[in-house]
């Protein structure tokens, strides 16, 4: 790596790549986030009702995601607005594990709540607001889980790096960084997805790092081509939302996908991660190939 980036982040060595770090796979139930794999996470903004996360989670388990998403605990703009199920929404989401064979990503706001979370969740995440709540990511980090840390929305790199590092720190080595957009100048969207710091990520960190074009819009037909962007700078997966039914969702609908969305736009990544495996000098699968012609 170039002295340049070593200099630019000098704080956080641990994230950055090495002799002896180059490439970490994290490990979750029988497969792995930052191998060879691109691996989708989908699902729900917020877990509502049974039917909502059953028939959610079969549905982008047919369409090729591998880890079910779903916020039993929501951060919310709003005081007054769905705050989330809390546990019984996590109970939920072990069923639909048990239904679907899908892991669960969910977030985790509160230092109390982490050993609840990680005894229902195969990965803890860690939300935009809470990215700097350092005593979080600790306990977070201790529970062995491991986590998808998000950008916040005004953090830089360095800032996101710098809350990597504490949870490389509290011996946790299994961090999966998540560009979700950031606040800019820009208002036309809800965020600027920061395409730039994917490639720039994958460049200089050994971390695995995924996009998710839902929260980076704000709007649902942008999600696909900005996760088609994602798999091009070389993301590792993407995170994103899906809901039966959007326009009647508790939160988010706005940029949530319903079923058939999704699944056009798994189709439409497919010539794209053909292209990735190619790069890769992976042998890309014959479908995939023939849908990159
Ligand atoms: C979410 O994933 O639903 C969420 C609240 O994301 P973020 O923390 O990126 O806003
Ligand atoms: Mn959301």
């Amino acid at each position: 790596m170039r002295v340049r980036w070593q200099e630019r982040f000098a704080e956080t060595p641990g994230v950055l790549k090495d002799s002896a770090h180059q490439h970490t796979v994290v490990p979750v139930l029988d497969f792995e986030v930052g191998g060879s794999d691109f691996v989708t996470m989908a699902g729900p903004c917020s877990v509502e009702t049974e039917s909502q996360l059953m028939t959610t989670a079969e549905a982008v388990r047919r369409s090729g995601a591998r880890i079910l998403r779903g916020g039993a605990f929501k951060p919310r703009s709003s005081p007054y607005a769905f705050q989330g199920l809390g546990l019984e929404g996590l109970r939920m989401l072990a069923r639909a594990r048990e239904r679907t064979g899908l892991a669960i990503v969910t977030e985790v706001m509160s230092e109390c709540d982490v050993a609840m979370v990680a005894d229902y969740a195969d990965i803890l995440q860690i939300g935009s607001r809470s990215m700097e709540n350092y005593s979080l990511l600790a306990e977070a980090a201790r529970s062995g889980r491991p986590i998808l840390l998000k950008r916040g929305m005004v953090a830089t790199v360095a800032d996101l790096f710098v809350s990597a590092q504490v949870v490389l720190d509290n011996g946790n080595p299994d961090v999966i960084l998540c560009e979700r957009g950031i606040r800019t100048f820009e208002t036309a969207l809800r965020n600027t997805f920061d395409v730039a710091a994917i490639a720039l990520i994958k460049e200089i960190s050994h971390l695995p790092i995924i996009a998710d074009p839902s929260h980076a819009a704000g709007v649902r037909e942008l999600v696909p081509p900005l996760g088609r962007a994602a798999v091009a700078a070389g993301a590792d997966g993407i995170i994103v939302e899906v809901h039966p039914d959007p326009d009647k969702a508790w939160s988010d609908g706005e940029q949530s996908l319903d079923f058939a969305g999704f699944d056009e736009m798994m189709t439409s990544l497919r010539p794209y991660l053909a292209l990735r495996s190619v790069s890769q000098n992976q042998p890309a699968d014959p479908q995939t190939l023939e849908a990159a012609r």
